[in-house]
């Protein structure tokens, strides 16, 4: 059988991750790799990550490779938001080829710009490709896992379900969303002024599991409060003293009939082991029967988001034409 072929889009912490992975998948051919950065002009991927030896070019021109050698699918990394990384996702389908993109709000892009999104599945469908969004929150944890588990009820009333990560690996980008490092009053003005977000993907998730209950919500409500440190913690890119925030704890409701029917809980801060916090994912389901699934400590969020992305490869080749969520797709398993 033909190799798969793929251009990664996104050469940054997550699509470098996946060129490496995509190298060692026997069904899959890395063809291209394109990044906007400046600095990867006329590099090639073993030139940027040492120790893997890849003779593939960072091109500075994708649509003109899309044009000349055949690909089967972009897997795209660049951005959180659906109004950022539609213009790219249009321009690879008009192309002819898939499109599988980490943007968190992909998950479920619908919810938060629907013209965007009308525009896109008009387009896939006009050329007779799909575009997906995945990673692994929003994309696994919280809501394709939780999907899965509801397969084995007779009944689902209510859903509550909590990952509780570490932030520590991640960069300064990272730690000003989360709010990591500053005062509590600076954190309420960086909620007011929008600069503290916390996690991306809840009204995505939430939706999608509210589709699968078969629920109209009413409404879905987000509420962000600081994690106050009682300790001293450090990471390379950040201190935090006794007082100061050591991240952000993001809930998410959808309620129906004045009701909490999905509950999604996400504290996440530096160093959690400190004060003896526990990482992990928790799903339970509440109804005929309850569920309790742990999962100790939490599913890696770089790794598992590397792995989403590349494993769904072979699900898009064959998936039917559209703008498609993860419920438009076969159960996600390991690629060869
Ligand atoms: P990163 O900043 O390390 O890398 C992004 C790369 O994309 C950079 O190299 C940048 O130069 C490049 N880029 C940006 N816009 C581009 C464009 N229009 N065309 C070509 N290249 C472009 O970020 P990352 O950690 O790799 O994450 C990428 C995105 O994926 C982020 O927005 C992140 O929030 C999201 N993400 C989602 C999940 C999930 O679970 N769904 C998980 C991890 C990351």
């Amino acid at each position: 059988m033909d190799k798969i072929r793929i251009m990664q889009w996104g050469f940054g912490a997550m699509g470098s991750g996946m060129v490496e992975l995509i190298s060692k998948k026997s069904t899959m051919e890395l063809v291209a790799v394109y990044d906007k950065r400046e600095e990867y002009r006329g590099k090639k991927v073993s030139d940027i990550l040492k120790g893997v030896n890849l003779d593939v070019e960072i091109v500075d021109d994708p649509l003109n490779i899309l044009d000349n050698k055949k690909i089967d699918v972009v897997i795209m990394a660049t951005s959180s938001f659906v109004k950022d990384v539609t213009d790219d996702i249009i321009s690879v389908v008009k192309k002819g080829v898939n499109v599988i993109s980490i943007a968190e709000e992909m998950a479920y892009p619908w919810i938060s710009n629907k013209d965007l999104s009308q525009k896109m599945h008009d387009e896939a469908l006009k050329h007779k490709v799909s575009i997906v969004g995945t990673g692994i929150n929003p994309g696994f944890v919280l809501d394709a896992l939780i999907i899965m588990m509801t397969g084995v009820c007779k009944r689902v009333d209510r859903i509550e379900a909590s990952r509780i990560n570490d932030l520590s690996p991640f960069g300064p980008t990272v730690m000003e969303t989360q709010g990591v490092g500053i005062t509590p009053g600076e954190f309420e003005d960086g909620l007011k002024k929008g600069t503290i977000v916390g996690h991306i993907g809840f009204p995505q998730s939430i939706s999608l599991i509210a589709n699968v209950m078969g629920i109209e919500l009413d409404e879905i409500k987000e509420v962000r409060e600081p994690i106050i440190s009682k300790t001293k913690r450090e990471t390379k890119y950040v201190k935090v003293d006794p007082g100061m925030v050591a991240g952000c704890k993001h809930i998410g409701y959808g309620i129906k009939d004045g009701k909490k029917v999905i509950t999604l809980i996400h504290p996440q801060q530096i160093k959690p082991e400190i004060e003896n916090i526990e990482t992990g994912d928790y799903i339970n389901i509440y109804g005929d029967p309850d569920i309790k699934l742990s999962i100790k400590p939490e599913c890696p969020g770089g790794i598992g988001t590397i792995a989403t992305a590349v494993n769904t490869v072979p699900l898009i080749v064959e998936a039917k034409p559209g703008l498609l969520s993860i419920l438009d797709l076969p159960l996600l398993r390991i690629a060869n």
